[in-house]
């Protein structure tokens, strides 16, 4: 095999993100199927930014694509290239099938074409050009673009079938008189998707093309172009569709969609990694938790479902849990800290301290990062703000209140700084509570006099995490609720 031959059999895809929102999952699930291709094949994965919609796309966008699948883990080999860079080699591919007549300028005004489509829609016609441009003469089109009239380039269709072999659906077939004669350009400098595409593709060297089962509609017009300026066929795979519960596709209603959205809520790499890659794929075991590196191995289209996949936020929570259980204690406190108020005074290392407490006691309980701001509120408020009644462990009286809150000031009192540690206070809380009938009594009161809720972490953690002088203090302003 010669070396050219060789490098045309690479293995060599690509995602083609358009900067006009925020990374959605559904482009970076495509974005993982193809980093996982490339990796298991040897081969290379490539970054485009199609923003040949200059209008809607932004670089604010474009960089949010380019953090979120850095953060994501998901790094590309070449790139990201722009199609604003590579307006020369769009223009070249055009003039080159406009000279060949295989593309074609179209004056037709807007009004027009809705005309016209308004009338074979009411004939139940399929809606296509009509073909009104199709023969102007080469002095004609050169008559009126000299006159500044606005044209759009046209591809021109036969009628043909299309087919092609879907590397995970089989057999798509289309017949492109359906389609007609469909725009390519807004102008020499104006490429539109369908076009760019296929340049890019062929210019990059793209073996497979693996995108989102919505793109199957465009393939037969890609197919064509391709077809025209005599390139080779890439193969097609296209990822079923990502449904919301109600099996309709995923929109903002079921869930945020952006990855952005995810970070924000404090959803781990790993998880949404592990989370998207059985948004239709699945390894056929029991396994449900697999490094990037572990998927590389695993990874085939071959298992990759034709059916829609259906989003279940609870199974990102699921795994989202278990990677943060996972974290080892340093690194989990980092990753809370942007959801928690600055610490008290102390300096960096005591404050470090302080929080690795706060994140340890609540390492457990947390589904995502997010939920420690309201978990852990207490820790990091001056004076908590609840409801007396709140106090109250079922009917116990004013009097009994008191009398509780008393005791465990009392109790709490003796032990001194150095033993102020967990396990002292469980011993003494626990002496005392067995005691009495129901331990209700003394720890319900601690638990509200400390956190000011009804669900927190144990109390007694807590009162170790907060200190003997702020232990105190809050029995004593839960003591001052009670007349
Ligand atoms: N720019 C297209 C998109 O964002 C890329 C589609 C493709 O992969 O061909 O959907």
């Amino acid at each position: 095999m010669s070396i050219a031959e060789a490098k045309s059999k690479e293995i060599r895809v690509r995602i083609a993100p358009s900067p006009t929102g925020f990374l959605h999952v559904g482009t970076a699930r495509a974005a993982l199927f193809n980093y996982l291709f490339a990796k298991h094949e040897s081969g290379k994965f490539i970054l485009r930014i199609e923003d040949t919609d200059l209008e809607r796309s932004s670089p604010k966008f474009e960089k949010d694509i380019i953090e979120s699948l850095k953060w994501l883990g998901i790094a590309w080999d070449e790139g990201p290239s722009r199609q604003s860079d590579r307006i020369e080699i769009y223009t070249k591919y055009l003039k080159t099938l406009l000279k060949e007549n295989k593309a074609y300028y179209c004056f037709c005004s807007e009004e027009e074409l809705e005309a016209v489509r308004q009338d074979q829609l009411s004939r139940g016609l399929a809606p296509r050009y009509n073909g009104k441009c199709r023969s102007l003469t080469e002095t004609e089109i050169k008559k009126r673009l000299t006159e500044g009239e606005s044209a759009i380039i046209r591809f021109k269709t036969h009628g043909e079938k299309v087919s092609f072999n879907d590397l995970i659906r089989g057999k798509i077939e289309f017949d492109t008189s359906l389609i007609g004669d469909f725009t390519i350009a807004k102008d020499l400098t104006t490429p539109l998707y369908n076009f760019a595409v296929v340049v890019d593709d062929f210019e990059m060297k793209i073996s497979h093309i693996i995108r989102g089962e919505d793109h199957i509609p465009n393939t037969p017009k890609q197919i064509l172009i391709q077809q025209a300026l005599g390139l080779p066929q890439p193969q097609y795979a296209h990822l079923p569709l990502i449904l919301g519960p109600d099996r309709s596709k995923l929109s903002k209603r079921h869930a945020a969609v952006s990855v952005a959205n995810y970070r924000e809520e404090g959803y781990l790499p790993e998880a949404l990694i592990n989370f998207m890659v059985f948004l239709g794929w699945n390894p056929g075991t029991d396994q449900e938790i697999y490094s990037l590196t572990a998927l590389s191995q695993e990874f085939t289209l071959e298992k990759v479902q034709k059916s829609g996949a259906v989003f279940n936020l609870k199974r990102l929570d699921y795994l989202n849990g278990f990677y943060i259980r996972q974290k080892p204690l340093d690194e989990l406190t980092e990753l809370c800290r942007p959801y928690l108020p600055a610490s008290p005074a102390g300096g960096p290392k005591a404050e470090k301290d302080f929080l690795k407490k706060v994140v340890g006691l609540h390492q457990e309980r947390l589904k995502k990062l997010s939920e420690i701001t309201e978990l852990a509120d207490f820790f990091f408020q001056d004076k908590l703000n609840y409801d007396k009644e709140l106090l109250r462990w079922k009917d116990a009286d004013d009097q009994k209140m008191a009398e509780s809150l008393d005791n465990l000031d009392n109790l709490l009192s003796e032990i001194s700084e150095r033993n102020w540690a967990k396990e002292n206070l469980e011993k003494v809380l626990m002496a005392r509570a067995e005691k009495i009938k129901d331990r209700g009594y003394l720890l319900w009161p601690l638990r509200v006099a400390l956190a000011g809720k009804k669900a927190s972490a144990g109390p007694i953690e807590i009162a170790a995490i907060l200190g003997k002088e702020k232990t105190l203090t809050r029995l004593k302003e839960a003591r001052a609720l009670i007349v």
